[in-house]
């Protein structure tokens, strides 16, 4: 009993599925996972977690992952030893750069990568490589809400903690289902609602769980948003609430803002949003009324050829009405994947090195230049979206993905796997052989974070510390040995033997992480950035102003012109996202026994107004096509969505993804795929 005693152990480490970045304790026994147990000083979660973080774990011990480097021999892939695998990324790499120049090779990241690893992949392609054709999936959900911030009050991040959250006297959620994607917010939201009389005011198109909680639920139209929270804000100014001493000390351009206001009427708004004038004059109301008011948001703003603007909008607003700069204020977009703020915060962008500095501004470039030794292009390079059109026009010829199901998460997979069919070469770093891998030339094994060091960053901007609590399996390496490995092969030695060396790099080069080290980051300690030398996180991002040069934020003209994407033929709007039980794409969750079993299969919801009018009955066999693809779903009538709107959860096990049915609209600030703007027709296969 000793002996097996001595042989679990217990180790730190940070949940690898959503944003909220719990720590736990996860207690193994040779590969065995035996339990895992949050602790009370874990400082996003206390002593919650989700089923997710609490029991989604069997995917590590899979006996789908993949345990060698694999090369594609004619019709099979063949396994082979690592130094074949990098002696053939290095010769590809460079025929491939010395025949076409560098900018024709492309990388993508993954905000399931440590932060360690994102800087390594950017460190990859702007130093060894020589382009800054990088990016991240950020790309497919929240560079639209970065965006929208830094355009207003300059950093894109959330501007407080989940603290704050729970402590405001209001919280509008808008485009989140925030109960399934982020359990462990939604908690405490739902405790101060209950206990302390917090405000909840949900808009969605989707009655979820948080919608039916709320003390106001509202269903504006698919994609107006902006309206809305345009319209309230006129309102406020018209009124004369705004909040007149902040705006005067801490807010530029309120005129032009003003005047960009003018055609957001209650009357417009009404007719745009389907909310009453009425209703929206409540809610300027209320937002007044209240001393401290929060926003969250999620893909159902970001994910919009407006996305970028609604989360400028979001931005106005708070700036208007003076909640920034203090507890319980403040935007909260909520990142989705564990690490999505950490992978673009740490460089993985083409037109950003780690922590925001622009690839154009020359003092920046320079610094990076001098540190790697290396000349590195002053213009910004290909985001993801650009990179697979890139592909198409025959100017991109070779593709570095690691941990993205891209083929599956990507809009328009139709157009973007034919765009993998074209590549000269493709690598693929994964876990799994993954509908993405099928395309590869190489495919290569990596570890999941149980299996590795580094740190992750919550969408609060806290950066946490992952140990490592079980071996790798069969030759499978972390990615930032992967990625060291191969710029070796290339001709440069970074001699890394920890990610501890990796994160002090980023913390000379990169003020935002200045004070970043591992011995601040030992156990449950974290930190949130910015991050001065001796220490000093920032839990409250805006304390004495905003980063621009006078200090004060910036109101941010809008307008309002919008494509609708139903017509007569496509008359059905399909909405989507996540469900409790698993996550995005699946290739975690669905290698999870129990978390299967709870979902087998896809199913679309759809209102009881349309099932009358289609005649079909619960569990019946539908096809939804739509202007790129089709899938085939079996069909659940519910009030969660009305009338034509339809509900379609991400994924189903690849079978049915609703990426076979979204197209190459993008948001047109951050070419984020638009998501949630498809239009479909419904086919009935059979009626009940
Ligand atoms: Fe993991 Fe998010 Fe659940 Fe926390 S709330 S356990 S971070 S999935």
């Amino acid at each position: 009993a000793a002996m097996r005693e001595e042989r679990i152990e217990k180790t730190k480490t940070v949940c690898t599925y959503c944003g909220v970045g719990c720590t736990f304790d996860v207690w193994t026994k040779d590969r065995k996972i035996l339990k895992v147990q949050p602790q009370k000083d874990s400082p996003a979660n206390g002593i919650s977690t989700c089923v997710k973080g609490k029991f989604g774990w069997d995917y590590v011990n899979s006996e789908e992952r993949i345990t060698r480097p694999l090369i594609r021999k004619e019709d099979h892939f063949a396994e082979v030893e690592w130094e074949e695998a990098l002696d053939f990324i290095a010769k590809r790499f460079q025929e491939i750069s010395a025949e076409h120049g560098p900018d024709a090779l492309g990388f993508i990241s993954s905000s399931k990568a440590t932060n360690e690893e994102s800087y390594l992949m950017q460190k990859l392609a702007r130093q060894v490589i020589g382009t800054n054709n990088v990016d991240n999936c950020s790309r497919y959900c929240q560079a639209p809400a970065t965006k929208g911030l830094f355009r207003t009050v300059g950093h894109g991040g959330d501007s407080g903690s989940i603290d704050d959250i729970a402590q405001a006297d209001m919280v509008i959620v808008i485009g989140s289902n925030t109960a399934e994607s982020h359990p462990v917010i939604a908690s405490r939201i739902k405790r101060s609602h209950k206990l302390f009389g917090q405000k909840l005011y949900v808009f969605d198109l989707r009655k979820h769980e948080m919608a039916q909680r709320a003390d106001r639920f509202f269903r504006p139209k698919s994609g107006t948003d902006l309206v809305w929270l345009s319209a309230v804000t006129k309102y406020i100014i018209d009124q004369g609430w705004e909040n007149r001493e902040f705006i005067d000390k801490w807010v530029n351009n309120f005129a032009e803002y003003k005047k960009s206001l003018e055609k957001f009427t209650l009357a417009y708004a009404e007719e745009l949003t389907g909310i009453s004038q009425a209703d929206l004059k409540e809610i300027a109301q209320e937002i007044v009324r209240v001393d401290k008011l929060a926003i969250c948001w999620a893909m159902g703003v970001t994910q919009h050829t407006l996305g970028s603007d609604t989360s400028t909008a979001i931005s106005n607003l708070l700036l208007i009405t003076g909640n920034y700069m203090r507890n319980g204020t403040g935007a909260y977009p909520l990142r989705g994947h564990n690490n999505v703020q950490g992978c673009s915060d740490f460089g993985s962008m083409p037109d950003f090195f780690p922590g925001y500095e622009k690839v154009t501004d020359d003092a920046v470039r320079e610094r990076y230049e001098k540190a790697w030794n290396t000349e590195i292009p002053r213009e910004p390079g290909k985001d993801n979206h650009e990179m697979i059109r890139a592909i198409h026009d025959g100017e991109l010829h070779s593709l570095y993905v690691l941990g993205e199901d891209t083929g599956v998460v990507d809009a328009n997979i139709n157009y973007v796997t034919n765009a993998f069919e074209k590549l000269d070469f493709f690598i693929v770093q994964d876990l799994f052989l993954t509908k993405t891998a099928e395309y590869a030339d190489v495919i290569l094994p990596a570890v999941p974070s149980l299996e590795k060091e580094g740190t992750f960053t919550n969408t609060e901007r806290r950066i946490q510390r992952l140990y490592q609590a079980l071996d790798p399996v069969g030759d499978a390496k972390p990615d930032w040995q992967i990625i060291t490995l191969i710029a070796k092969e290339m001709g440069y030695d970074w001699n890394y033997s920890h990610p501890s060396e990796i994160m002090d790099e980023a913390a000379k080069l990169a003020s935002l992480f200045r004070g970043v080290s591992y011995d601040r980051l030992t156990g449950y300690s974290s930190l949130q950035w910015p991050v001065l030398q001796d220490g000093t996180d920032t839990p409250l991002l805006y304390v004495d102003g905003f980063p621009f040069e006078d200090n004060k934020a910036q109101l941010y003209p809008l307008d309002f012109n919008y494509d609708y994407d139903t017509d007569e033929e496509y008359d059905l709007h399909v909405n989507n996202g996540r469900v409790l039980e698993h996550f995005h794409e699946g290739n975690m969750t669905y290698k999870s026994a129990g978390l299967t079993h709870e979902l087998p299969n896809a199913f679309v919801e759809i209102s009881h107004e349309l099932a009358k009018d289609r005649g079909v009955e619960e569990g019946a066999k539908v096809k939804l096509i739509s202007r790129e693809g089709e899938v085939k779903v079996s069909v659940h009538i519910t009030d969660r969505v009305q009338g034509k709107e339809l509900y379609l959860p991400l994924n189903d096990n690849g079978k049915s993804a609703i990426n076979y049915l979204t197209n190459n609209k993008v948001d047109k600030d951050s070419n984020t795929p638009a998501y949630k703007e498809v239009a479909a027709k419904m086919v009935v296969l059979q009626r009940k």
